[in-house]
């Protein structure tokens, strides 16, 4: 049997990243994939292809342009499914492949198959043919997989979970969207986009409930304003799917409305991937939804096996779990050099318009009694906004009355996803309002939002117009 330093299970973004640094610092490292593809959900079934079909949904719908020239090009249906299709497969075998010569070049030996405990030290590797391994340590960096919930018939032609939608072999006429999380609402926009009538059912007064209300509401009016149809505070009753793919799928909502849509996608909630590994044979402690329990170092109840990724549920992000595995590895191998995540870190919504947060919001500042102010910008007052033809968007800081020192930052607009790096090093580094305002960024930039957004909070301290 050969033996590891540690065994790694899974290759998305926290297996991938724990086993290339361990085997950076020289260890002798296995990693164990069931799938053929590298890379998990962010490179397969999650980040990376949702966020290309985003891109494309924008460039294919003249959506870039609309608000330079302010032409109103309909979605080119010259495009097929095929060409929609096209830059997505090629982000996620371009990029497999890169997470595949990642690991062979920090010489890790991979195994393909399905993992699971023998004992607490051997993995049996079930795949064309099986074999026994065995480590020192081991983390489970598994993922999760979509919650399938009774009385939903997926079949991956027409109702859909987040996986199979990314297989489509046809654009949808019309889809009902059920859950009002990330990845319900990127998915509502992006068929928007391309020009779909979407439902998004909402079984709550608002969407996307841990972001800043002010935000979540600009979205919803955006949404709209594209032609999504919100149904807020109802979900699915039953779901009939007609035998004849013409026929419309007929969707009855606990309010009694009925819809008739072409397709069906749901996308609320997923659940750890831990059935195949046999937790119960050596006592693995396992929470809520299928999750692994952990300490603040990632370690399990059992002192050489820990676990970093969804599989120990928030915040099951791709972000997150790659220095989840990197942390694992420092505290297992005592590198000394990651002893934990930092304490703040930022949300990317890939929705039409982007949103992306750090910090609190204005909910947890009332919730928590600070003592706060806002400051806000728009984009459409910033010179990059204009000659971007920004139509709307809007960055927002929330800051202490007493010492202006920056408590969150919020953003929905183009790029906010890359604009909101600079709030997190603010508010990570306890910057105040005059640290912007001291700042010289490059003109004409959206980081001005930043600046403007810090002179309209001291106007608003003040109740005086600070001219900046
Ligand atoms: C539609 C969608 C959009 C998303 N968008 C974003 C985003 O914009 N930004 C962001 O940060 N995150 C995003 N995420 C979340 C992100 O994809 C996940 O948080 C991340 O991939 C989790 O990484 P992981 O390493 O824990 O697991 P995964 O990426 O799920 O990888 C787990 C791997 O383990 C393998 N595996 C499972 N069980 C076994 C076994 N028993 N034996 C062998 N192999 C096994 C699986 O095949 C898989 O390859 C999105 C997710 C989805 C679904």
């Amino acid at each position: 049997m050969k033996k590891y330093d540690l065994i790694v299970i899974g290759t998305g973004p926290g297996g991938e990243k724990a086993a290339v640094k361990a085997g950076y610092f020289g260890h002798k490292v296995a990693i164990v994939e069931k799938e053929a593809r590298y890379g998990g959900a962010e490179v397969v079934t999650g980040t990376l292809p949702s966020k290309t079909l985003k891109e494309t949904a924008l460039f294919f719908s003249g959506k870039y342009e609309k608000g330079l020239y302010g032409i109103d090009r309909a979605l080119q249906h010259t495009a097929s499914v095929e060409d929609f299709m096209f830059r997505k497969n090629y982000v996620t075998e371009t990029e497999g492949a890169e997470v595949e010569a990642n690991l062979r070049r920090h010489r890790i030996d991979i195994f393909r198959g399905v993992a699971s405990f023998e004992d607490p030290h051997t993995i049996l590797v079930s795949g064309d043919s099986q074999e026994r391994i065995s480590g020192d340590n081991i983390i489970i960096a598994t993922g999760s997989y979509p919650y399938h919930p009774p009385g939903i018939p997926f079949d991956g032609k027409r109702v859909h979970d987040s996986d199979t939608i990314l297989q489509l072999t046809r654009f949808p006429e019309s889809l009902c969207v059920v859950g009002a999380g990330v990845i319900g609402c990127e998915y509502t926009t992006i068929f928007a986009t391309i020009g779909t009538k979407v439902y998004l059912i909402n079984d709550k007064d608002q969407i996307l409930p841990f972001v800043d209300h002010e935000i979540s509401r600009d979205l919803v009016d955006q949404m709209e304003a594209s032609g999504i149809e919100i149904l807020f505070d109802t979900s699915v009753a039953s779901i009939e799917v007609p035998p004849r793919e013409q026929d419309p799928i007929r969707v009855t909502l606990k309010n009694g409305k009925v819809i008739e849509v072409d397709m069906f996608l749901f996308a609320a909630g997923r659940s750890g991937n831990i059935k195949a590994l046999n937790c119960d044979k050596i006592g693995l402690k396992t929470g809520k939804r299928e999750t692994i329990l952990v300490d603040e170092t990632y370690r399990t109840n059992i002192p050489h096996i820990y676990a970093v990724g969804d599989v120990i549920g928030f915040p099951a992000l791709a972000s997150t779990s790659m220095d989840q595995g990197r942390v694992a590895v420092a505290h297992i191998f005592k590198t000394q050099d990651l002893e934990h995540l930092p304490s703040f870190f930022p949300y990317g919504i890939y929705t039409v318009p982007e949103v992306s947060m750090v910090g609190i919001t204005e909910e947890e500042a009332k919730e928590k009694n600070l003592s706060y102010c806002i400051g806000k910008a728009r984009y459409t007052d910033m010179a990059r906004g204009k000659i971007m033809g920004a139509k709307a968007g809007f960055l927002k800081i929330i800051f202490s009355r007493d010492t202006n020192v920056i408590l969150g930052v919020h953003i929905i607009g183009h790029i906010a996803a890359e604009l909101i790096h600079y709030g997190l090093a603010l508010v990570e580094e306890k910057k105040n309002l005059y640290d912007v305002i001291g700042t010289v960024f490059n003109y004409p930039t959206l980081h001005d939002l930043y600046k403007y957004a810090a002179y309209d909070g001291l106007s608003n301290l003040t109740g005086h117009k600070v001219k900046p």
